[in-house]
């Protein structure tokens, strides 16, 4: 068997679901999801001639040949692995079909049918669209005729995670009330764990750059924490989501703070780069510490693994190297019994996909569910019976390799406006 062609897709939903495709001279064609950035397609499309002749079933081997074909580009990190991801995914499709196996079986087989999703709850009720440098902006398709496709405009090009988004205005502060009403919302969804912002603009903001706290914002991330745990009560797990933003004596102090209220992990209270300053956070409370979307492959994970800087990890499988990667770090993680609990912003391909790993690996938590915004989000694909996300879980497909078809209709009803479809 050979790789005849890889071609690309997006779908321009909360972020740009970037799609892609590797055929084969078989009839066989195989379905993966890169984690947006800046110029992926493109850099997909650069990956094609390393693939193209090639045997799709020789995953790992095609997947060093990509990674060390960008040794110029990053072989370290960077946005290569997000396109080397979907590509990887891919080839796994392409595989488990051939062979007829689900691609949990090629990872090692299940320790479970069924996926326990943690669910990111946005606080408002609308969809938050992003760009891939998180700017909001307005999907394509939500536009008329003739207006501008995409209303990034002065007063919000700021993004929206990190240290670099804009002071707040009145109305975008985020109340107590407003965390609990949603967090029952979501819990009688049937979910088990709900993770939320934390870093949300709030009344007590002084600058938004320095990485650190007033003590009246420490409170005020408390009392949206209480409300949170008070409207949901012991059987439902929750976390809470910082963005890199803080300096390690205040992350210290929210996260002994928040100590009370027992979290499921509280993520990315210091930048992920410092080792050593994550580390202190860890070691200073018994809040449990969360971190991994930023880091790239097994090599990015070692040194906070084997410091034991964090408590739980977050690889986040569209981006960090692909899916047999992703098993590699569980592995890795478990030989210092530190659970995994998935970043994952994608549509259901790459949740799809990502739940395969979660069923193969022991030490799996949860798997994060982005898309509760997005009205479009469990028909996305095909192949599934009802919705993708069942009472907080997904279902591990049985079916051949991903075990699901994109709704290639409807993915061309939300396509991004200027990207090749296929
Ligand atoms: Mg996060």
């Amino acid at each position: 068997m050979k790789i005849t062609d890889v071609r690309t897709a997006v779908v321009e939903a909360n972020y740009d679901w970037t799609f892609v495709r590797v055929y084969t001279d078989r009839d066989i064609v195989g379905l993966g999801e890169s984690f947006l950035a800046p110029g992926l397609t493109a850099i997909i499309r650069d990956l094609k001639p390393l693939l193209v002749g090639e045997d799709p079933r020789n995953v790992d081997r095609l997947w060093s040949k990509m990674r060390w074909a960008a040794s110029a580009a990053g072989s370290l990190a960077g946005v290569v692995h997000n396109a080397m991801s979907g590509i990887e995914a891919a080839l796994w499709d392409i595989t488990g079909r051939y062979y007829n196996a689900p691609i949990h079986q090629m990872l090692g087989g299940k320790y479970r049918d069924q996926v326990r999703i943690y669910a990111d709850c946005h606080a408002g009720e609308a969809l938050e669209a992003l760009t891939p440098l998180m700017i909001a902006r307005r999907p394509s398709w939500m536009t008329e005729e003739g207006e501008e496709a995409l209303s990034v405009t002065a007063e919000i090009n700021h993004p929206v995670h990190g240290r670099a988004y804009g002071k707040p205005s009145a109305d975008e502060v985020f109340t107590p009330e407003m965390y609990a009403r949603r967090a029952k919302e979501v819990a009688e969804m049937g979910f088990t764990a709900l993770k939320f912002d934390l870093d949300v603009p709030n009344p007590y903001t002084l600058d938004t750059y320095s990485g650190t706290l007033t003590h009246a914002e420490v409170r005020y991330m408390a009392s949206l924490v209480e409300a949170v745990r008070g409207a949901v009560g012991d059987p439902v797990d929750i976390a809470f989501d910082c963005h890199w933003r803080y300096n390690v004596s205040d992350a210290q102090r929210l996260a002994h703070e928040l100590e009370p209220y027992g979290l499921l992990w509280l993520e990315d209270p210091v930048p992920p780069e410092n080792v050593e300053a994550m580390r202190r956070v860890t070691r200073s409370t018994k809040t449990p510490i969360s971190s991994g979307e930023n880091y790239y492959m097994r090599f990015g994970f070692r040194e906070a693994l084997e410091r034991e800087a964090l408590n739980v990890i977050a690889p986040d499988l569209q981006k960090t190297g692909g899916l047999l990667e992703g098993r590699k770090i569980a592995d890795m993680a478990d030989a210092h019994y530190v659970a995994v609990a998935p970043h994952c912003i994608a549509s259901p391909v790459g949740t799809i996909a990502s739940a395969h790993v979660a069923a193969a690996i022991p030490n799996f938590l949860a798997l994060e569910w982005h898309g509760m915004s997005v009205p479009f989000w469990n028909d996305m694909v095909t192949g599934v019976d009802g919705p993708v996300i069942r009472d907080g879980y997904v279902s591990v497909p049985d079916a051949p390799g991903l075990g699901v078809e994109l709704n290639e209709e409807l993915a061309r009803r939300y396509a991004k406006a200027g990207e090749p479809f296929f």
